[in-house]
């Protein structure tokens, strides 16, 4: 294995994984991934942004190409070939997400856009049938926008209140305040990070569901950062909603989805209205589709959904439990070696209960100033307040910068991170 960022070569950065238990090299080929083998700037890329959109094995490209040339045609309505191999490949990749979760049924899988979307239908239908005012919804300091908007946005519209669990110093939710939160407030419905896109923490989200259930609340995950990274079961959980997107987890853009209980979806009024979600039209009124049509308005993202049924079948293939193992010893070997960079601050938990995202700081340089300047180099980081304002303001931090990682990720390009680090804070300070 290269010892130094010279080592590292754009055309062949294949490196097999350490049996010797040194530094992991990459789980997943990274010829699957043609973007790897590109330069910026001169050097190998260092792709080191997965939590905010992973990369494509040829497997997931291949799958969206195979559509567009052979299948192509809108689907469920055709009665001929070609739909019916596009609705095919829809309806299968339905099953495969479904099973990839451990959904009982594919009725339960309902494709949106991505974990945004996901989030706001639960919010609109789902809160819209069961929250009054004076009621309360719970969710945490920690969560990316994407779970604190949209019930903000409930809450102003039905009168209910809405409380947040306070995050630790350590960058970990504060379990005791979350037990007397749900004890005082009894809340309707929580909603909850699997894991946080900027601390990494990973909330012990199986004992917290418990917890909620027994005061009569529902849960729901926000699993943007999970389904893409370790085994997720729902079953298991014994969550009642869960929301992803596809663009995490290799899979493309304009694809996602949200899981729930059948018994609830069925009770959820529809979210958007149009073509597909109706059983019948008529002037005077309409009736709804059956699951999980009723929430899919509209041309469906169908190619993007083959792509996603791909994406499934590759990391499936990978193993999850083995793509969370080098995760867990990348972000081990990540921790360690950026602790060895002058001036750096590392913030949240300790690896054993984080996924593969740290964020950072390197003494006064601001970490877009840090994130330019490493793209220099070809090494993609990134910066800012990772679309989580409340919990920078809980830090007193403005930006950090974060690096984090994936199947594809090798230690030798944390070495790289650790190199142009060192090399950032001498330019930074003549
Ligand atoms: N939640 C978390 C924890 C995330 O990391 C993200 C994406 N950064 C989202 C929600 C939103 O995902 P999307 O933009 O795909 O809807």
């Amino acid at each position: 294995m290269p010892e130094t960022r010279d080592g590292l070569d754009a055309t062949n950065m294949t490196l097999a994984v350490s049996a010797t238990g040194g530094p992991p090299g990459t789980l997943a080929p990274r010829e699957d991934f043609p973007i790897l083998t590109r330069e910026i700037n001169g050097h190998p890329l260092v792709y080191l942004d997965s939590a905010a959109s992973s990369q494509k094995p040829e497997a997931v490209l291949e799958a969206m190409d195979h559509v567009y040339r052979h299948s192509n045609a809108n689907i469920h309505r055709g009665v001929y070939t070609l739909s019916e191999e596009s609705t095919r490949a829809y309806e299968g990749a339905r099953r495969k997400i479904a099973r990839f979760i451990n959904a009982r049924s594919a009725r339960e899988v309902i494709y949106t856009r991505n974990t945004t979307e996901a989030i706001n239908l639960v919010a609109r239908t789902w809160v819209e049938a069961n929250v009054c005012p004076g009621d309360v919804i719970l969710t945490t300091e920690m969560e990316h926008h994407s779970n604190i908007v949209p019930w903000q946005l409930a809450a102003t519209r039905t009168g209910a209140r809405l409380d947040y669990v306070p995050v630790t110093d350590d960058g970990e939710l504060d379990l005791a305040a979350y037990e007397l939160l749900l004890e005082a407030a009894r809340p309707k419905l929580v909603a909850l990070t699997h894991m946080s896109n900027v601390l990494g923490t990973q909330p012990p989200v199986k004992a917290m569901i418990a917890q909620a259930h027994a005061v009569g609340a529902l849960v729901l995950l926000d699993g943007a950062q999970s389904v893409p990274h370790m085994p997720v079961d729902v079953r298991e959980l014994n969550c009642d909603f869960l929301a992803f997107s596809g663009h995490k987890m290799l899979g493309p853009t304009g694809i996602g989805a949200l899981w729930g209980r059948a018994e609830l979806l069925e009770a959820m009024p529809p979210f958007l209205g149009g073509g597909e979600m109706i059983r019948e039209v008529h002037l005077s009124g309409s009736t709804w589709n059956d699951l999980p049509w009723k929430f899919e308005a509209g041309t469906s993202a169908y190619v993007e959904a083959a792509g996603l049924g791909a994406a499934v079948d590759y990391l499936s293939a990978l193993g999850m439990e083995r793509v969370q193992q080098h995760e867990r010893e990348l972000v081990t070997y990540a921790l360690d070696r950026l602790a060895a960079v002058p001036e750096l601050t590392i913030y949240g938990p300790p690896a054993e209960r984080r996924g593969g995202v740290v964020s950072f700081t390197l003494g006064e340089i601001h970490p877009h100033d840090l994130a330019t300047l490493l793209d220099r180099e070809g090494i993609a980081i990134r910066a800012g307040h990772h679309c989580a304002q409340p919990l920078m303001e809980r830090y007193h931090l403005p930006a950090t910068a974060r690096a984090s990682f994936y199947v594809y990720t090798m230690a030798a390009e944390i070495d790289a991170l650790a190199e142009a680090l060192e090399r950032a804070r001498e330019v930074f300070a003549c």
